[in-house]
C-alpha cells in the first residue's frame, strides 16, 4: 500500500506540476524553445534509439525497485513535518555525494568514460539530452538515488513516509531534467532556474574541468571543482 501510496502520488505531483508551472508565459516560451530543439534531435534516428533505451533501462530498473525494495523502505506511519523534510534532505544530500564520485571518477574515470561520451555529444544541451544517456548509465544514476531511500531508512531504524520519499524523487527527477534544458531568463523570478541550467551547460561545454553533482552545487564547492555558469541565448 505504501509503495502504491508513493507511486500514485509522484504521478499526481508530477502531472500537476506540470499543468501549473507552464502556465507561466516565461516558462511555456522555454518549453517551445527546448521542444523545437527536441524534434530536430529526435528526428536523428539513432538520436531517437538512444533515448527509447535509456527510457527502457529507466522503466526497468524503477519497475525491479518498486517491486523488491521500496515496499521494504516505506511506510504510511505519520512522521513529524521536520523529520520528513530531514528525511527528503538526507535522500537528495547521500545520492548527490554518490553522484558526485561517480560522475567524476567513474563516468570521467578510464571505467566507463566511453559509456559517459554518448551523454557528452549534448554541447548545447536541451530538454531530450536529459535522456540521452546510455542505459548502463541511466541504471546506474537511477539505482544511486533509489538506493539512497532504504540507506536512510537502514540508518533511520525504519521505513520513511512514503509521501516524503514521492517528494525526494519528484525533486530528484525534476531537478535533474530541468538542469538540461535551455533556459534563458536572467532575471527576477526566473534567476535560479536560469542558474541550474547554465551551472550544468558549462559542464557539457569543456566535459572534465567540473560541476560533477547534479542536484547541488554543494560538492563541487567543497572539492574544489566549481565551475562558473555558461548562459546562452539561443538553444
Ligand atoms: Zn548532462
Ligand atoms: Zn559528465
Amino acid at each position: 500500500m505504501a509503495a502504491l501510496a508513493f507511486i500514485s502520488t509522484l504521478t499526481v505531483l508530477t502531472g500537476v506540476g506540470k499543468l501549473l508551472v507552464f502556465r507561466v508565459p516565461a516558462l511555456r516560451r522555454m518549453q517551445e524553445l527546448n521542444h523545437a530543439a527536441d524534434e530536430r534531435k529526435l528526428a536523428r534516428g539513432r538520436f531517437r534509439e538512444a533515448v527509447e533505451s535509456s527510457n527502457r533501462a529507466g522503466l526497468l530498473t524503477n519497475a525491479v525497485f518498486f517491486a523488491t525494495i521500496l515496499p521494504l523502505s516505506v511506510s504510511l506511519s505519520p512522521r513529524p513535518l521536520w523529520r520528513n523534510g530531514a528525511d527528503v534532505v538526507a535522500v537528495l544530500m547521500i545520492f548527490d555525494f554518490f553522484y558526485y564520485l561517480t560522475h567524476r571518477f567513474l563516468f570521467h574515470g578510464r571505467l566507463l568514460h566511453k559509456v559517459h561520451a554518448l551523454h557528452h555529444q549534448a554541447r548545447t544541451p536541451t530538454y531530450v539530452d536529459a535522456l540521452y544517456v546510455h542505459p548502463l548509465e541511466t541504471s546506474i544514476g537511477l539505482l544511486l538515488f533509489l538506493g539512497s531511500i532504504p540507506l536512510v531508512a537502514f540508518l533511520n531504524g525504519g521505513p520513511l513516509n512514503a509521501f516524503a520519499m514521492a517528494v525526494a524523487t519528484l525533486i530528484f527527477t525534476q531537478l535533474n531534467t530541468i538542469n538540461h534544458t535551455f533556459v534563458d531568463l536572467p532575471y527576477f523570478p526566473f534567476k535560479t532556474i536560469d542558474w541550474i541550467t547554465s551551472i550544468h551547460a558549462a559542464h557539457h561545454v569543456d566535459m572534465t574541468r567540473g560541476n560533477f553533482a547534479t542536484l547541488t552545487m554543494l560538492y563541487d564547492w567543497l572539492f574544489g571543482t566549481l565551475e562558473a555558469p555558461v548562459s546562452r541565448s539561443t538553444p
